[in-house]
């Protein structure tokens, strides 16, 4: 891959190297062996990696592998991105496993990094967060906030090549710079922050009302965060994966269920606790019918789960009781900008998430390992860095 991260340009990088060489030559302070080594030299003073394809992950059948792929190619309006860390995300390791990709296709959509080739008010070395969603701003989708459905702009990581991979090519309003010194990978968690976030909002919940997290995968520990940043009261979070759940108490759930021990209904029926949101996250079967039932009069439910479920709903109680039913679906541009600022300020806990740090090489068996997650919480790529 051929960029500076420094300011100077790819060509004037190349105008050094031949200018050391000659000086080198010309002078003869150095002899062969050390002109060999020049590279690295060269490296060191510009920033420039070697040049040639870079490595991804690529879909193949149910599963992924590590490839070399052309280095991205940016039209202009685009920047290129060096990826630091790229979060494995749930729907992307549903989408693998029901054989939902599609042949050599690159994932990845929760990621942060450093521009290379810069664009719009953007310079080489800038640590940035990236929205992963294309936005034209002029369509019913666009004025509506539903974003990630804008037929006009793709989305990185899902109609567009993702960031399981060295370096990503995005349009340059979708960067959100990060403040120096922070480190380029806070900018994968805040993708997921943004779907929760999101979520809250479509719950409308007011300070200090009870609210239930039904599953705790990536998204509902999220929601956790995002409930405890709007000012909620009690939280409740159901699961069961054993290391999502104790991740759920970390980041602010007052009580955790092990759903496989005792269901939401069960909980409601011995405690009497009513909820004035419920954020089902789970997309296990039932869990909408379950999360109606335990609604207090006025409540909302909101889905946030991907699911091909058809749910009976208690329209009796739904009109008697002035309930409301949801979906929620990442974000608006605005929403992931706030995400970043929480983040950025220190206000969500999104680091306790971290279960595992991979390769690019170690990607495509976490991408597998998260099918069943048992204790593994949050598992980030590293596509620049060789192993841990
Ligand atoms: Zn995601
Ligand atoms: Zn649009």
């Amino acid at each position: 891959m051929s960029h500076s991260v420094r300011d100077c340009s790819c060509t004037c990088s190349e105008f050094l190297e031949e200018y050391l060489v000659a000086g080198f030559h010309a002078t003869g302070i150095v002899d062969k062996k050390e002109i060999r080594s020049l590279g690295s030299i060269i490296i060191f003073l510009t920033g420039r990696a070697e040049p040639g394809p870079m490595k991804a992950v690529v879909c193949a059948g149910r599963e992924a592998e590590l490839a070399e792929i052309p280095d991205p190619a940016p039209v202009p309006g685009e920047v290129v991105v060096e990826v630091d860390a790229c979060g494995l995300c749930g729907s992307d390791v549903h989408a693998l496993a029901e054989g939902k990709t599609a042949e050599g296709q690159v994932l990845g959509h929760e990621f942060g990094g450093r521009v290379v080739e810069p664009a719009g008010p953007w310079r080489a070395g800038d640590v940035v967060a990236v929205n992963p969603l294309g936005s034209c701003g002029r369509c019913r989708e666009c004025a509506k906030g539903l974003h990630f459905r804008c037929a006009a702009k793709p989305n990185v990581g899902i109609t567009a090549p993702g960031a399981y991979a060295q370096y990503v090519a995005v349009p340059h309003d979708q960067l959100v710079a990060l403040p120096d010194g922070l480190p380029a990978e806070l900018g994968a968690h805040a993708e997921p922050l943004a779907v929760a976030i999101n979520a809250v909002r479509r719950a409308a919940i007011d300070p200090g009302d009870p609210v239930l997290v039904y599953g705790v995968g990536s998204i509902g520990l999220n929601a956790i965060m995002a409930l405890r940043l709007a000012g909620a009261g009690v939280v409740v979070a159901a699961g069961r994966s054993p290391g999502r759940r104790a991740a759920a108490a970390k980041v602010g759930a007052d009580e955790v269920l092990d759903t496989r021990e005792l269901t939401v209904a069960e909980y409601a029926r011995r405690t009497g606790r009513r909820f004035a949101a419920v954020l089902e996250c789970s997309a296990a079967p039932g869990a909408i019918a379950e999360s109606l039932d335990v609604l207090e009069p006025g409540g909302t439910c909101v889905e946030v789960a991907l699911t091909d479920e058809i749910a009976g709903v208690p329209l009796g109680r739904l009109v008697a009781e002035g309930l409301q039913v949801n979906g929620s679906c990442a974000f608006p541009a605005e929403v992931y900008d706030e995400a970043v600022g929480h983040i950025a300020a220190g206000r969500a806990p999104v680091t306790d998430l971290i279960s595992e740090r991979v390769s690019l090489a170690a990607t495509p068996d976490a991408l597998v390992r998260l099918r069943a997650p048992g204790e593994l919480v949050r598992v980030l790529a590293k596509p620049n860095e060789r192993e841990f």
